[in-house]
């Protein structure tokens, strides 16, 4: 699948409690943990859809950048 043209992969740090389930399935090695939150190497990943549906409390998305920020922790305030 074709990376989505103005949206990031983004980690809802509020919900995400390390489990790794999405990290085991990223078949592009763009997920990896620390401590106990996933982040996302933005550059690796292919907007594939994979790991979202495996997350248990929903913390992952494919978003719309928030121009000029594209910090991987910042909390998704768009609708
Ligand atoms: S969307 Fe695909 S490439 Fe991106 S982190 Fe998830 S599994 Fe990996
Ligand atoms: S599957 Fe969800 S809760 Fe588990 S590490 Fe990934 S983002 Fe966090």
């Amino acid at each position: 699948m074709a990376k989505r043209p103005g949206h990031v992969f983004r980690v809802d740090a509020d919900r995400c409690f390390g489990c790794a389930a999405c990290v085991a399935l990223c078949p592009l090695d763009a997920l990896k943990l620390q401590g106990l939150l996933a982040v996302v190497k933005e550059s690796s990943c292919t907007h594939c859809d994979l790991c979202i549906p495996a997350c248990p409390v929903h913390a992952l998305a494919i978003v719309e950048e928030v121009p000029g920020n594209v910090s991987d922790s910042l909390p998704q305030l768009l609708a």
